[in-house]
């Protein structure tokens, strides 16, 4: 794997030697020579462990050692800030407030190459790989719904549900709650507040772009998300206790 060295300052001494993590983004930026040079900039301070551009060349900025700043204000499963322990890789792609488009065959590639190498380095586990959106969901949605988890998952990268579920069922009030709960234990930052309230929307929308991109528009108010849930839970479990 060929890998350019591009070093940015922004970055700290990593304290917890653990990586537990990995987190994807896009860049959300016109040209991957905008990108770097923000993530170069020190003005910016922002930063991210390796970056692939439109042509699937990939660049180091920070030594995994230490710490990127690319999560910001993040939570998973009771983790908090996870800066501190993890990995972040931006993909250049203009992103939904610009122009989204569809990732190049070329950028997964390579990016499937580097998180396996990631992965059996320091034995990440697959329920650890995840999205910007899903550790930040009230703020961020990035690398979102054209992102091909299904392809990663091919190569055994992350995990998502093992069946298509077809029932579709409108959410009953009743189940809001428990749909709160199954995205809490699954590792979401959420409250049971039992009321469809605006963290519970953007949780689904982040939920949604990652591990449901095939549902419908009104996902949200469908049941099956509770089967899907417990699937991905019992996953979870796995995940968590597996040797790899
Ligand atoms: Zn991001």
């Amino acid at each position: 794997m060929k890998i350019a060295n591009k070093p940015s300052p922004n970055y700290e001494a990593r304290r917890y030697r653990k990586i537990k993590y990995i987190i994807i983004h896009y860049t959300g930026m016109g040209s991957a020579k905008a990108s770097i040079r923000r993530l170069r900039d020190k003005k910016s301070k922002v930063s991210c462990h390796y970056f692939i551009d439109e042509k699937g060349s990939l660049s180091r900025l920070v030594d995994d050692r230490n710490v990127a700043w690319h999560a910001g204000m993040s939570f998973w499963n009771s983790d908090k800030s996870l800066n501190k322990n993890s990995i972040g890789i931006e993909i250049q792609n203009k992103g939904e407030h610009l122009r989204y488009e569809k990732f190049k065959s070329k950028q997964i590639q390579i990016l499937i190459e580097l998180i396996l190498d990631l992965k059996n380095k320091y034995n990440i586990k697959d329920y650890h790989i995840l999205g910007h959106s899903d550790v930040s969901p009230d703020r961020k949605t990035d690398p979102g719904y054209l992102f091909p988890w299904n392809l990663l998952k091919k190569k055994k990268i992350g995990i998502l549900p093992s069946r298509k579920i077809l029932r579709k069922k409108i959410l009953k009030n009743t189940e809001i709650p428990i749909v709160q709960a199954l995205l809490k234990e699954f590792g979401y930052q959420i409250q049971v507040t039992e009321n469809m309230d605006l963290q519970t929307i953007l949780v689904l929308n982040a939920f949604q772009s990652h591990y449901a991109q095939d549902r419908m528009k009104n996902f949200l108010y469908d049941s099956s998300i509770i089967p899907i849930l417990r699937d991905l839970i019992s996953q979870k479990n796995r995940s968590l206790t597996k040797k790899n």
